[in-house]
Order: C-alpha cells, then sequence, then structure tokens
C-alpha cells in the first residue's frame, strides 16, 4: 500500500514536471460546456409555444448539440479554455463544419431562448428605440421585414435583428447553423428560429402563425435593449 501509493505521488510529480500528458485522461480532460438555464419553466411560454415543444427542443434539440460539440472537443484540448462565442468564431474561421454546426447551434439556442420571455410589454429601450426610427422608420416596418426574412429562410436556419458594422440595424436570415455573431462588427440582438423542430409540434406545417405569434406575443425587447447598449 505504502508502496504502490509512493510509486503513484512520484509518476504525477514526474508527469507535472514534464508538463506534458504522461497521463492522458488527467492532462487532455476537456472542459465540459453546460446547457444554460432556460430562465423560464418549459410551459411559460404557452399559447405560443407548448411546453412539449420546449421539452424536446430544449431538452433533446439543444442539449442534442451540446453533447456533439463536448465529444468533438475532446479531440481538441487547444480550444479547451476557450469560451463558447470563441469556439465558435474558431471553428468558422477553420472552416471545421462539423464542430462549427454543433457549437453554433449552441450559441444560437442560448440566443434564441433569451431573445423570448413570458414576461407581458418589454419594449425597446430609447436609444433601441430612436435606432430603430432611423433604420426602419417605425415598429411595424421592422416586425413586417423580420417576419419576411423569416418566412424567406428556405428550409432550416434562423432570422435575426442585428446591429450591423455601419452601427445600422437590419434584419436578416441564415441557413442551417450559420450565425451573424461570426461577422465582424455585427452584434445579434433578437433571432427566432425557423428550423421545423421550432413549431411543428404547435404549428405543424404554418410557419408564418408562429412567427407572428413570436413576434407579437413573446419577444423580448429587454434582451434586444441590451444587447443594443453592450455594442
Ligand atoms: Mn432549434
Amino acid at each position: 500500500m505504502q508502496t504502490s501509493r509512493r510509486h503513484f505521488l512520484g509518476f504525477v510529480a514526474a508527469t507535472s514536471a514534464l508538463g506534458i500528458a504522461g497521463f492522458p485522461s488527467l492532462a487532455f480532460a476537456a472542459r465540459k460546456h453546460t446547457l444554460m438555464p432556460l430562465g423560464y419553466d418549459e410551459s411559460a411560454l404557452q399559447p405560443v409555444i407548448s411546453g412539449k415543444t420546449i421539452g424536446f427542443h430544449y431538452g433533446k434539440h439543444h442539449l442534442g448539440y451540446l453533447n456533439n460539440m463536448n465529444r468533438l472537443l475532446e479531440a481538441k484540448p487547444a480550444l479547451e479554455d476557450l469560451s463558447l462565442a470563441a469556439i465558435t468564431q474558431h471553428a468558422w474561421e477553420q472552416q471545421d463544419m462539423a464542430l462549427f454546426n454543433n457549437a453554433a447551434q449552441v450559441w444560437n439556442h442560448d440566443f434564441y431562448w433569451q431573445s423570448m420571455t413570458p414576461k407581458a410589454g418589454t419594449t425597446p429601450s430609447a436609444s433601441l428605440h430612436d435606432a430603430i426610427k432611423d433604420s426602419f422608420g417605425d415598429m411595424k416596418t421592422l416586425r413586417d421585414a423580420f417576419h419576411q426574412q423569416a418566412m424567406q429562410q428556405f428550409a432550416s436556419g434562423w432570422a435575426w435583428l442585428v446591429r450591423g458594422a455601419d452601427g445600422r440595424l437590419a434584419v436578416t436570415r441564415t441557413p442551417n447553423a450559420q450565425t451573424p455573431m461570426t461577422e465582424k462588427g455585427v452584434t445579434p440582438l433578437l433571432t427566432i428560429d425557423v428550423w421545423e423542430h421550432a413549431y411543428y409540434l404547435d404549428y405543424q406545417n404554418r410557419r408564418a402563425d408562429y412567427v407572428d405569434a413570436v413576434l407579437d406575443k413573446i419577444l423580448n425587447w429587454d434582451f434586444a435593449s441590451a444587447n443594443f447598449e453592450k455594442a
């Protein structure tokens, strides 16, 4: 017992002194990223989005992307200490699409859950409201343009309200996992997930009804305002 313990401590000391991987399971123990808390009950966005949809969307789809990302990161110790945002940026720059698709989907979903709120009547801050007036004219024009982007995204993807590199607000859309957070100088303010898994249980093929309900009833203007102030 005594001998084997001394032997073990000696081994650890030796690997520490070398500072390298004599003991791969310790040296390369990748930091596991964890699922962001939802911030509200799974049924809190009803009737716009059912608890059943969020149960699958957050508990299965989002978690699946997170688990895939953690598994891929085990083979990439250089990325161990990076934030989720930095991993997403890095994977996009390297066009490491397996890692990008999963990391970006984790980032996008974190952003999506915060883009919606059960709190009624959130409104843009004064400065965000001024920017909306400058860029779109009024809220109704922004709302309709956002809706159009969500409808024009063919197949899976995302619709976004962003502050562009020129400082003006814009609505845009991205396919699959792609995300404006990888674009230099662009700050996402809000997003709507338009993958079918986001709405099919509640709305089947009626994406327009899902987008209308999100835009008009649960969009989180407190979150948009906070993102705008940080930009
Ligand atoms: Mn989704």
